[in-house]
């Protein structure tokens, strides 16, 4: 399973990460980003390379 890494300091809550997710794996809540459905994750960074203030990691997949 993917980790996914939020620091919730840094999130500001501008949805970007949850329009941009494929997989619908992410969510805003009282203005922060919140996990969903992890196990729906793929991996594919969209988040991470476009999140402004850097909130979210993805962590590597145990498999490659
Ligand atoms: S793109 Fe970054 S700042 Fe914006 S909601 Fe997502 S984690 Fe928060
Ligand atoms: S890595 Fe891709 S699938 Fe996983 S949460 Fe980020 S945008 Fe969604």
């Amino acid at each position: 399973m993917r980790k996914i890494q939020i620091n919730a300091h840094w999130c500001k809550g501008c949805g970007i990460c949850v329009t941009l997710c494929p997989k619908g794996v992410l969510k805003l809540e009282q203005e922060t980003v919140q996990v969903k459905n992890e196990e729906a994750c793929i991996g594919c960074r969209q988040c991470e390379y476009h999140c402004p203030d850097f909130a979210i990691v993805i962590g590597e997949d145990e498999n490659g």
